[in-house]
């Protein structure tokens, strides 16, 4: 599946990245999904969280949400309208807490 995550409140909390990003990301990759960062702040803004987060070698693109490249069969957003829109998940947003581990729920799901 194309899953997109988003950036600011999913991924990222005033410029601090969510815990377990690299490990679920990874799993993701490795169970053949593919992941995607959409931002409604751009491409670039995602671009530089991929890079915050240090997973760019785990997403296939960075993208706005208003031209994603393939598509969207799994959406992980703070904000319900893409995830009623496409389907996916809506997750807590993430408040900066270095004990956060709300990420993983998106693999679970995904196991499924
Ligand atoms: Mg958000």
């Amino acid at each position: 599946m194309n899953v997109f995550f988003d950036v600011q409140g999913t991924l990222l909390c005033r410029g601090i990245p969510r815990p377990h990003a690299r490990e679920v990301f990874a799993e993701l990759a490795g169970a053949s999904h593919a992941v995607y960062l959409w931002s409604s702040a751009g491409a670039g803004y995602a671009a530089s969280a991929a890079e915050l987060l240090g997973v760019k070698d785990l997403v296939l693109g960075c993208c706005s949400k208003f031209a994603p490249p393939v598509t969207v069969d799994y959406a992980v957003d703070d904000y319900p309208d893409l995830v009623n829109h496409y389907g996916g998940y809506t997750i807590v947003p993430f408040d900066g807490d270095p004990g956060d581990r709300e990420l993983w729920k998106v693999a679970e799901r995904l196991r499924r």
